[in-house]
């Protein structure tokens, strides 16, 4: 969404300010459709409203309306482009938000926990995604800003959240705007060169005495290591064998780098742009890995499967339908040569419609049959969007019992080990 809290923080990424008294560099301002710097003139668009594109934007009344800012600069867009494509093939779900579950429940419970959230409170996340977190949290912050490089929003937040597609290493927006900053899942896709600009854009953007949460993960291997080394073995023994399917997952995992390799790297990084850690837990994921690696593949594989049964049973019914099809029309075949002679032209025209509609069942089944080839992966996806659905609309009790139950579960990693130190880290930063 484009509301006037949004224009009123966004800036030119190139003019933007670095002091606090320099709020008004790149502000912009609205003319015709558009928006421009009111310091270089660049000019920038909104994209993905629905319907309402080209009405003037200099009426303030036509605020707000659906859609995200694009305030990338054109240089960039060849860089990113790359980036883009890889966030699309990964994120073919994006487009709805579903309730809080399972590993973003944890996530969002301890966004709420450490960042404490006040409804007077303005709050920006970097790197957001489809903008799910912004949109639980909306009510309790006065407004939630959501950032990310690629613009993959949901449509519920783009109805309801102010969002930008922008670069984190150059946030546009004026100094001192914010007086909280989240950012999950970003900080270890950064390279080593990424990271100090990235602290130092949160410092600047963020007002005197706020807090920033980070929610991410160092190489380091807690004492709990080998019980889920375990668990991998045994999810990898039955995805060896077909049984679990990981390719989602693993291209999830595949552009992590974790320039910050330990706890103490972490900890001189926010230190240089002078910052401490005020809070801290880690996440050891036991339970995480029973119930993500093993409990819900293994439900995949259940329904799966069951989709695969009914699947092949519809098809074998259509096989006999195509089957009886055939032989009236060989019967009917038979009855022309008696008929031919008393001149039998109603029964040669219900022939050729017998005929034509044996072909197309035939076309039919080929058809099918050369996408059963493709339709694993897509009844996987199928599968996760119908879940996903029926658990927005609250359709699937049952289901949402068991996933609920399975939260529940991932919690008491948190719950147990939340003091023990490893790899994944929620820290709340404040200045020294
Ligand atoms: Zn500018």
């Amino acid at each position: 969404m484009i509301n006037e809290r949004l224009v009123e923080l966004a800036r030119c990424p190139r003019c933007v300010g670095d002091r606090p008294d320099e709020q008004e560099r790149g502000r912009l301002k609205a003319e015709g459709t558009d928006f421009v710097c009111g310091t270089c003139r660049a000019v920038y668009g909104i994209q993905g409203g629905k319907s309402e594109a080209n009405l003037p934007l200099d009426d303030i009344s036509l605020l707000p309306r659906s859609g995200y800012l694009d305030l990338t600069l054109p240089t960039e867009l060849e860089q990113q482009t790359k980036y883009l494509e890889e966030e699309f093939e990964q994120e073919l779900d994006y487009e709805h938000i579903s309730l809080p579950l399972l590993g973003a429940k944890v996530r969002n419970d301890l966004l709420r926990k450490l960042l404490r959230p006040a409804r007077n409170e303005i709050a920006l996340e970097v790197g957001c995604g489809n903008g799910k977190f912004c949109y639980w949290n909306r009510q309790r912050f006065d407004t939630v800003v959501g950032l990310d490089a690629a613009p993959l929003f949901a449509e519920e937040a783009l109805a309801e959240i102010p969002l930008v597609q922008g670069d984190v290493r150059r946030l546009p927006f004026a100094p001192a705007s914010f007086d909280k900053i989240f950012s999950i899942d970003l900080l270890e896709h950064l390279p080593a060169s990424g990271i100090e600009p990235f602290f130092r854009e949160l410092s600047r953007v963020l007002k005197p005495g706020g807090r920033i949460l980070i929610y991410s993960n160092t190489r380091e291997m807690g004492k709990l290591a080998p019980i889920i080394q375990f668990e991998k073995k045994v999810a990898r023994f039955f995805s060896e064998r077909g049984l679990f399917d990981f390719k989602r997952d693993d291209l999830r995992k595949s552009d992590h780098i974790k320039a910050l390799r330990t706890f103490e790297d972490l900890e001189s990084a926010v230190g240089n742009v002078g910052f401490v850690i005020e809070r801290k837990v880690f996440w050891n994921g036991v339970f995480q890995g029973l119930v993500d690696n093993i409990i819900i593949k293994a439900g995949e594989y259940v329904v799966r499967q069951g989709i695969r049964l009914q699947l092949s049973r519809q098809e074998a019914k259509r096989k006999q339908e195509g089957e009886s099809v055939r032989s009236r029309l060989a019967s009917a075949t038979t009855g022309l040569t008696n008929d031919w002679a008393d001149g039998g032209g109603h029964q040669r025209m219900q022939m050729e419609i017998e005929e034509n509609r044996a072909i197309k069942q035939a076309e039919k089944v080929a058809m099918e049959a050369e996408q059963s080839a493709e339709e694993s992966s897509a009844l996987d996806l199928a599968i996760r969007r119908s879940l996903k659905r029926s658990i927005a609309d609250r359709r699937s009790g049952s289901v949402l019992r068991v996933l609920r139950f399975l939260t529940l579960l991932q919690q008491l990693d948190i719950i147990f080990f939340g003091k023990m130190r490893t790899g994944p880290y929620f820290v709340v930063l404040k200045r020294r």
